[in-house]
């Protein structure tokens, strides 16, 4: 039977970690902030929204959501993510997307400031993936994947993972942040010729398509770890990743499972991400390092 890495674990340890830099911060008189910027009333963005504000109450963070008509322009958007970015009441600013079809998403995301930016939207926080700088902040999913694999000792130097997605909200950053940890890494999508044979030979496997379980036991091997990404509805409406855990769990050694895996770390990745914003503001204002840089 497969160890499951379950979510819990990493989310009680950054827990553990922000309470007493939450509590300085305070101190300190800085109350840590996130703002949640939304246009129109996404089911989605809703049931994120609450999660989002159930976890940060709990942590003692700040939200404030700033929402706009799901027909507002360009224009009024990026005031909303120019105003929140001008804010110093604010630490770190997160835009619900998919955004409405009439919004140039890239124009958007550059609207946002890339200090506040808590979920590598930016281009800024991009390049500093890529580049290992310290600007911004790398998109939650993938820190997600790596705080998971960190939390449960998974070894990744001269390791290979395989990578299965190459959006820039999970595949390609999180390969990036593998490649600095000197994993040997594969990325992988949907033009790979024989993924299951590249997923087989791999030592961790990363799923992250949006095909809900289309990774069946042909897709692994003994001793592997496997993270699955995906949050999908299958033809009953369950929710489910793209692994199909039944048939993988046997055959692995360790796997996240859908719901209670990667999902609910990303959530407090993000909340980790204001307060780190906030720290590097508080240092800023005392004559430390510039505003902008993060890490
Ligand atoms: P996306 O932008 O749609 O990208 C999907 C990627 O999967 C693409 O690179 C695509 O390849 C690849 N792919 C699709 N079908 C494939 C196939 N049959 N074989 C191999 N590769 C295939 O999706 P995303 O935003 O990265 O999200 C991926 C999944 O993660 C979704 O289920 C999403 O809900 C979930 N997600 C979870 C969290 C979380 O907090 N846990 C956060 C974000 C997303 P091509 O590039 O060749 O098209």
């Amino acid at each position: 039977m497969a160890d499951l890495l379950l979510g819990k674990g990493v989310v009680d340890r950054i827990a553990a970690d922000l309470g007493p830099r939450i509590e300085a911060l305070k101190s300190a008189g800085v109350q840590p902030t996130l703002a949640l910027v939304r246009m129109g009333e996404r089911s989605d963005d809703l049931s994120y929204e609450r999660t989002a504000c159930k976890r940060a109450e709990s942590l003692g963070i700040a939200v404030r959501s700033i929402v706009l008509d799901a027909a507002a322009s360009q224009g009024e958007l990026e005031a909303a993510l120019h105003t929140a970015s001008n804010d110093a009441g604010i630490h770190g600013c997160l835009l619900f997307r998919p955004l409405p079809a009439h919004i140039d998403d890239a124009r958007a995301c550059a609207a946002l400031a890339a200090s506040k930016d808590i979920d590598g939207i930016t281009l800024d926080s991009l390049a500093s993936v890529f580049t290992d700088g310290s600007t911004g902040f790398p998109p939650a999913t993938a820190a997600a994947c790596m705080e998971m694999l960190a939390c449960y000792d998974v070894p990744l130097e001269g390791k290979h993972v395989a990578v299965v997605g190459r959006s820039l909200v999970v595949g390609k950053p999180v390969s990036m942040m593998l490649l600095a940890k000197n994993a040997t890494v594969t990325m992988c999508h949907s033009r790979t010729d024989d993924l299951a044979g590249v997923c087989r030979a791999a030592d961790i496997v990363i799923c992250a398509t949006g095909r809900a379980r289309m990774f069946g036991a042909d897709y692994f091997s003994p001793g592997q770890t496997v993270l699955d990404v995906g949050i999908n509805f299958d033809d009953e409406g369950n929710l489910c990743g793209d692994v199909d855990f039944d048939a993988a769990e046997p055959v692995v050694a360790a796997i996240t499972p859908v719901p209670r895996g990667i999902g609910t770390v990303t959530t407090s990745v993000t909340m980790a991400h204001v307060v780190e914003a906030a720290e590097h503001l508080l240092a800023a204002l005392s004559g430390g390092a510039s505003e902008g840089e993060n890490r």
